[in-house]
């Protein structure tokens, strides 16, 4: 049974640290079936020739909620519509909540609060001196993740990931989120939003209520 500490990224106590020997993915805070899973897609990425690496696994709603306010304050690079790095520091607060959340999950709607998903990339593929981005255009036709994008839109079914986030709904396109399908789930089915709100109510930071008024609205489509 999922708890409520658990799906809203309070509660890490059930998640386990793993570390494969192809250094897929070093150490992790992570579900064990998402883990397993994900240590089987490595090993076949490798025998296609992807040297899959973890960018990214379990946020802590604390974690989460930090993100998104750095971004608010202007401590962090907030991207718009087209990737673009953007100055918010004019906006109103409502209008920066809404350029923030484009490429933030509100916290206590993240899927990386289970521990059933992932951010990948396959470091040999990533230029010499490129720093990996996480943006859509890394997957483009002729960008060095493109090969990547192929070989995920083959090969996750077969592991039991999907991609959630299509650019399709309200989150931004993602290709490189992956989301242990079948243990996500129970956390989704687990997940009440009233307990989310009355959570992320008790912080008083200036953008929370437009962050309250609008996972109301679309908390379905968030953890989709
Ligand atoms: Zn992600």
């Amino acid at each position: 049974m999922v708890t409520r500490e658990q799906y809203l990224g309070l509660d890490d106590s059930k998640l386990v640290n793993f570390k494969d020997a192809s250094n897929c993915m070093s150490i992790l805070n992570a579900d064990r079936d998402a883990v397993k899973a994900l240590a089987l897609l490595c090993e076949d990425a490798y025998e296609h020739g992807f040297e899959l690496r973890v960018a990214s696994a379990y946020r802590s709603f604390y974690k989460q909620f930090k993100i998104f306010d750095d971004k608010f304050k202007g401590k962090r690079v907030v991207l718009d519509a087209d990737e673009k790095p953007i100055d918010i520091s004019n906006l109103s607060d409502e209008e920066k909540f809404n350029e923030i959340r484009r490429f933030s999950a509100i916290p206590g709607f993240s899927r990386h609060h289970f521990g059933t998903d992932f951010d990948i990339y396959a470091i040999n593929l990533l230029p010499e001196g490129q720093s990996l981005q996480l943006t859509a255009s890394e997957y483009q036709r002729g960008s060095y993740f493109y090969p990547l994008g192929l070989y995920l839109a083959q090969s996750l079914q077969k592991f039991g990931f999907i991609r959630p986030y299509n650019g399709k709904g309200l989150i931004a396109k993602e290709p490189w989120h992956i989301s242990y399908q079948k243990k996500a789930m129970e956390f989704i089915k687990a997940f009440d939003i009233n307990e989310a709100i009355e959570y992320l109510s008790s912080f008083k930071e200036p953008w929370v209520p437009y962050a309250i008024e609008y996972a109301k609205e679309h908390y379905k489509e968030l953890l989709a």
